[in-house]
């Protein structure tokens, strides 16, 4: 299948730049877009410990990846898309675990 979509991050004219994360996709209900949830640790000094967080971060979805709730994904940086989105998603790490 040929990808023409020129957001795609992979075969269109998208840029990427800046911050690469990875995540789990929490939500694939928007148009093309993708809720990523990324975990991620802080170090805290007063109390010496690493402080768990987490974030929610709208990523553009293309067609040819087209990531589904479950799977874990790598997310990049570009310039604004919409509101919300400055991230696309650019490979699918670990697709969902059907049992
Ligand atoms: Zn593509």
């Amino acid at each position: 299948m040929e990808c023409k979509d020129p957001k795609c991050p992979i075969h269109g004219s998208l840029k990427t730049r800046g911050a690469h994360l990875s995540g789990l996709v929490v939500s694939d209900k928007a148009k093309k877009t993708a809720i990523i949830q990324v975990d991620y640790t802080i170090y805290n000094p007063k109390y010496e410990r690493y402080l768990r967080k987490r974030s929610r971060i709208a990523a553009y979805n293309p067609d040819c990846i087209d990531a589904k709730t479950g799977d874990m994904v790598d997310i990049a940086e570009t310039r604004r898309l919409s509101k919300t989105k400055s991230f696309a998603v650019t490979k699918v790490v670990k697709p969902k675990v059907v049992r």
